[in-house]
């Protein structure tokens, strides 16, 4: 009876949880995205505490060792979820991976020395796999903290035949998994295990600055596929759904990335892109020349149309709210104001969409990269507000830069360009960007925050 009720209720969050996500994906439903997740989250939460003590002979240690470490969990996470950052999303998202891998592992350790029936191959395979896949989320994870986080540098690591390594532990892992289907014995799981976290470290290490997106939405998956995996070796159908829903979200997410970016799935998972460069080259560029805010307020004062490209600066010094009020101030005016968002601007996914819509711009103004690329010729200002490698000319022009062949916003084309940013300092890919010494470009220099409300006093 418990079991039937337990899997009925297992139904409606799957369903809750496909709902979210369906939510999720625009702007407009995306708080009812956001409802629908938690309420099959709570449900299966709540079903799966109730199985757990309907099966357990100690049902009232199990509850409170239960709510211990619920207690324990949702402190931790309250905590940082009210301290974090919103540019700090990111690096949290990676270290949350970090700990579905984690789980994967230990529930495949503690499955394998709990269920003791060798016979069961299939059993073995989830455990060898839940392992493995957990094993190379988790380190992978804390690499991309790392390197989000900037406590490692984000250059790619470029170990001599990394391809032939990553092979090597592929085939060997493969060897071990035989053996351990054969043998039942923990020693190739541990081997395996510390192959797996050696793997996970190195695939993502080395992947290039400007990758790092698609390494994010990639892990995304992975943990998904942990999860599922962790879901098959527990017998728990509703893990599974949701693994596999993370999952195959993730690794569409990812494609959708390596599109924009214009990027192969596998050689980006494969790492070292644009390796052959060296970076922070010493390249002559040129002078480049500097406006101040009233100069910037002069050419907003005098334009037609304007477009506005964010990128992560803009988060940073959380411009958004003074950008919303110049936009609202221009329109007011009967300037045509348009923002073009290039797809990996800021550091994950929507970032800069999140931003836009927190300081309530309007959606229709706000643009894809593709929406808006035609329009920069007859555009009379560009505003680039913190964003840096999403507006890089080399990308499309120089065949040697590490961007190459990234789509970027083609600011340039623009009549006059005002790039708001602190210093003549690189981006996230660590290349320099030619567009700060175009003719038409102009630096206005300082937090772009404070710039901003410069030219807001100066209007
Ligand atoms: P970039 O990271 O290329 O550049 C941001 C610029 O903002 C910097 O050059 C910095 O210059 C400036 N800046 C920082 N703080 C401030 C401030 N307070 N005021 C004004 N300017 C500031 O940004 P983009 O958004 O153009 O590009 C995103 C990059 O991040 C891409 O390389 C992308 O691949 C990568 N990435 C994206 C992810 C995603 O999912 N969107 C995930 C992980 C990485 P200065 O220091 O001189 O002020």
């Amino acid at each position: 009876m418990t079991s039937n009720v337990v899997s009925a209720a297992y139904i409606v969050s799957a369903v809750f949880f496909v709902l979210s996500l369906a939510g999720l994906s625009k702007h407009e439903s995306a708080k009812e995205g956001n409802a629908y997740g938690v309420t099959g989250m709570v449900i299966a939460l709540g079903a799966t505490v109730w199985l757990t003590l309907s099966r357990s002979e100690h049902a009232l240690a199990t509850l409170l060792l239960i709510a211990l470490a619920m207690a324990i969990g949702a402190a931790i996470g309250l905590w940082r979820a009210r301290k974090v950052e919103m540019t700090q999303m990111p690096e949290l998202v990676a270290m949350l991976h970090s700990f579905v891998g984690l789980a994967a592992v230990l529930v495949g350790f503690n499955s394998h020395l709990t269920v003791g029936d060798a016979s069961d191959t299939i059993h073995s395979v989830e455990v060898f796999l839940g392992v493995f896949i957990g094993a190379v989320t988790l380190t992978g994870s804390v690499v991309a903290f790392l390197k989000l986080s900037a406590r490692i540098a984000s250059t790619p690591l470029m170990l001599p035949a990394r391809h032939w390594l990553n092979l090597a532990a592929l085939v060997v892992s493969a060897l071990l998994m035989v053996w351990f289907v054969q043998s039942h014995s923990v020693v190739p799981l541990l081997l395996m295990t510390v192959i797996a976290l050696a793997f996970g470290w190195h695939l993502v290490a080395s992947i290039g600055g400007g990758d790092m997106p698609v390494v994010v939405s990639m892990l995304n998956s992975y943990s998904g596929w942990a999860a599922a995996a962790a879901g098959f070796m527990l017998g728990n159908d509703l893990l599974i759904v949701t693994g596999a829903l993370v999952g195959a979200s993730g690794a569409i997410l990812s494609w959708i990335m390596c599109r924009a970016m214009n990027r192969s799935f596998v050689s980006v998972i494969a790492g070292g892109f644009g390796q052959e460069v060296a970076l922070g080259d010493d390249k002559d560029y040129g002078e480049h020349r500097e406006i101040t805010a009233e100069g910037a307020a002069d050419l907003l004062r005098d334009a037609s149309s304007v477009i506005i490209t964010p990128g992560y600066g803009m988060a940073v010094a959380q411009a958004q709210y003074p950008v919303a009020e110049l936009t609202k101030r221009l329109r007011d005016r009967g300037v045509d104001v348009r923002f073009g968002i290039h797809p990996v601007a800021g550091r994950l996914p929507g970032h800069m969409n999140v931003l836009l819509a927190e300081a309530k711009v309007p959606y229709d103004i706000v643009l894809e990269m593709d929406e808006v690329n035609d329009d920069f010729p007859s555009t009379d200002v560009v505003l680039v507000i913190g964003a840096n490698d999403t507006v890089n000319p080399a990308a499309a022009e120089d065949p040697t830069s590490p961007i190459a062949g990234m789509p970027v916003l083609q600011v340039w084309n623009a009549r006059d360009v005002v790039v708001f940013k602190r210093s003549m300092a690189t981006g996230y890919a660590g290349v320099q960007n030619p567009l700060f010494f175009r003719e038409n470009s102009q630096m206005l220099f300082g937090d772009a925050k404070q710039r901003v409300d410069d030219i807001l006093t100066a209007l």
